[in-house]
């Protein structure tokens, strides 16, 4: 299984350039990357608008390929975007773009349902240097990095032989030591990394990728997640009777907390409008966006915590698989799944899994919640109440949860219901 990992490097000096030289090229190129993200954000937003237009006229979404000539958006953007932005080494400039694109994406549900504010950019983002741009190697006890951040133009505008730039680096301790010589063995991957600027100094943040040998859990020893209202989170087990839950609530009383707070500063804004006046609707609206930032900041806190625990649990009880439910088809209609993004939490339980070497099997959500876990009768009624489970057929009663929970953590559950059903 693929792992990836990122260690931090400190560039100590340029080899054959002055720090005036490089750390010039340095600004110029964190200020292409700077507008260059801002500008993808803008063209995707500008996309999101059309999209949203075309659904309404239409009924269905417009797609990119139809509009805008590519398949996906970044490509779009690297296109409109690359002359602009000439400085940059191209395969550089085309990772910036799809990671705007990406970032974009992944907030997008955030941004529209108003928990989080359209990203932005700052002075200080970080360089994004390919893995054919970074070279590493070994000269005596120092190791040196050959960094290709400039484009054949702006090489030519700099007067300079070469679009690279050598720099030593520092590898104070070891465990950088040996990352760094395994990358040069071959026996690590280098990623997408990235140059960054903090405190003054320059730092190489390496990705570098390596194998790890898969856990060898038993894959017919299966967990089942269900994921519900009373309990967010509760676990089962389909070759013992243990269960754990995750008591739930602290996203709703944060968000609830949070739009007090909300409250409180539009009302304030109405009566100290003029303190703020003559920084314009920016800085008028920002405090109240940057509360918005929070909720999403906070249920990604929570959601990794759980899927921790989750993921946790199976490692303890030696399961080689997670069975959750595929709640795509539900989640238009089930609100208080949708906030609270049940599918975020499935995704880093799915990363963490995978990174244990836990294969995550989803199911169809049918019937999980009326068949009986015990005798396999299934039959409406059966769930007489929110948190009660009670058989109709053989008089099994337990925790609604912890039913569907086993249920799910059933092998082949969705042919055993099939089968049932005929
Ligand atoms: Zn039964």
């Amino acid at each position: 299984m693929k792992h990836t990992k990122v260690m931090r490097y400190q560039i100590i000096k340029p080899i054959n350039d002055t720090w005036e030289t490089l750390g010039h090229v340095l600004r110029e190129i964190q200020r292409e990357t700077r507008a260059a993200l801002n500008k993808t954000i803008q063209l995707a937003w500008e996309w999101q608008g059309f999209s949203a237009e075309y659904k309404q006229r239409y009924e269905e979404y417009p797609k990119t390929k139809d509009h805008l000539g590519y398949s996906a958006l970044h490509g779009y953007a690297y296109n409109r975007l690359k002359d602009e932005f000439y400085r940059m080494n191209t395969a550089n400039l085309s990772q910036t773009v799809k990671r705007a694109a990406d970032k974009w994406k992944s907030d997008l549900k955030d941004v529209l349902r108003g928990d989080k504010s359209i990203a932005s950019f700052k002075k200080d983002c970080p360089i994004d240097i390919v893995s054919q741009a970074l070279r590493i190697r070994k000269d005596g006890s120092d190791y040196i990095m050959t960094l290709s951040l400039v484009s054949i133009k702006y090489r030519k505008e700099l007067e300079r032989k070469q679009s690279f730039f050598d720099v030593l680096i520092s590898a104070n301790d070891k465990t950088q030591r040996d990352i760094l010589d395994r990358l040069i063995a071959g026996e690590y991957k280098l990623g997408a990394s990235q140059l960054l600027y903090h405190k003054k100094k320059w730092f190489v943040n390496v990705n570098y990728q390596f194998e790890k040998e898969e856990t060898a859990f038993d894959q017919d020893n299966i967990m089942g997640v269900d994921l519900g209202i009373v309990y967010p989170v509760y676990m089962a087990f389909n070759n013992s009777l243990n269960r754990y839950k995750i008591e739930g609530g602290e996203i709703e009383r944060f968000r609830a907390q949070v739009e007090r707070r909300k409250k409180q500063l539009l009302q304030q804004a109405k009566y100290c409008g003029d303190g703020r006046r003559g920084h314009g609707t920016k800085t008028r609206i920002q405090p109240i966006e940057v509360v918005s930032d929070k909720v999403a900041n906070f249920r990604d806190t929570v959601n990794h915590r759980y899927s921790r625990y989750v993921v946790d649990m199976a490692i303890k009880h030696r399961c080689g698989t997670i069975q959750m439910e595929d709640l795509s088809g539900i989640a238009a209609e089930d609100t208080f799944l949708k906030r609270w993004s049940y599918y975020d939490l499935q995704q880093k339980i799915e990363y963490k899994a995978k990174e244990a070497g836990i294969q995550v099997v989803y199911i169809k959500p049918d019937y999980t919640s009326q068949r009986c876990s015990k005798c396999g009768h299934i039959e409406r009624d059966n769930r007489t109440e929110q948190a009660t489970f009670e058989c109709k057929s053989c008089g099994f009663k337990t925790n609604a949860d912890f039913n569907a929970a086993r249920n799910i953590a059933t092998k082949d559950i969705e042919k055993i219901i099939a089968e049932t059903l005929k």
